[in-house]
């Protein structure tokens, strides 16, 4: 059986990267598909850690040659996740996070329905630029143009499977664990997990 394909969206600066990171240092065994983009990489961010930083050239040849599994131009860049970090673990059965924009969830859901996706929201509006604001890793201008962009992504919500909003930290987490654990125990997985359970359980007496 092929594994969960899970995508997380939010608008920028709503804090998904750091409830990405808390959660899957809770949840070993979900692999997090690292993207490919043409944007310049920020400060604190690592090459192949955060992102594949490739320039627009280098991005557009792989598009071109079919390598991405979906992508888009997201704040005036491209990002895009490449088939070679999803299909070959999604065909050994692991789970695969994607952290993509809500362009890159509908290309998803259409190629892959089973998948589920979350969209995170912040508390406020207020909040949210306070926190883009307060990341300091942004150009005034970047800024802007995400909580202008802000209000598109949010405008795309409701096609998600599950809403959480990101208001205490360690809130936001546990819901985020209660979808894993919900989509683990789904019958399907269960009656496969299970089998041999099942076989006995049900053995004539
Ligand atoms: P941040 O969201 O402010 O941390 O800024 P980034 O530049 O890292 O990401 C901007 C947007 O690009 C976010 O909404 C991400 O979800 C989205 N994004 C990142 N990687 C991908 C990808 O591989 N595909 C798509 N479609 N969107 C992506
Ligand atoms: P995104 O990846 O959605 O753009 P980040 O994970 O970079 O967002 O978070 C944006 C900023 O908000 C970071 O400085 C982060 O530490 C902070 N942040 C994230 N979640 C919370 C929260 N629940 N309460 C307060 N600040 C938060
Ligand atoms: P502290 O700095 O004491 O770990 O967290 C103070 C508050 O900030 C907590 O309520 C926590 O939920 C929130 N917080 C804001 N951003 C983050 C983050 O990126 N990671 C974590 N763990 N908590 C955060």
């Amino acid at each position: 059986m092929s594994g969960t394909l899970y995508i997380i969206a939010a608008p920028s600066g709503a804090g998904k990267t750091s409830l990405v990171k808390a959660l899957l240092e809770r949840e070993p065994d979900i692999a997090l598909s690292v993207s490919y983009t043409s944007r310049m990489p920020r400060a604190s961010e690592i090459d192949g850690q955060h992102y594949h930083f490739v320039s627009r050239q280098v991005f557009e040849h792989m598009a071109e040659a079919g390598a991405f599994f979906e992508y888009a131009n997201v704040h005036g860049d491209y990002k895009g996740t490449a088939r070679a970090a999803v299909e070959p673990l999604l065909a050994a059965g692991r789970d695969v996070l994607l952290e993509i924009d809500w362009q890159g969830a509908q290309q998803v859901r259409a190629q892959w329905p089973e998948s589920l996706s979350i969209f995170i929201l912040p508390p406020s509006r207020a909040e949210l630029e306070r926190r883009l604001r307060h990341r300091a890793s942004d150009s005034a201008e970047q800024i802007a143009r995400r909580i202008a962009d802000s209000r598109i992504e949010i405008g795309h919500a409701a096609e998600f499977d599950f809403i959480v909003i990101n208001d205490d930290f360690a809130t936001a987490i546990n819901d985020l664990r209660s979808i894993f654990a919900a989509r683990r125990l789904r019958c399907e997985a269960q009656l496969n997990r299970h089998a041999s359970l099942l076989d006995d359980l049900l053995k004539p007496a």
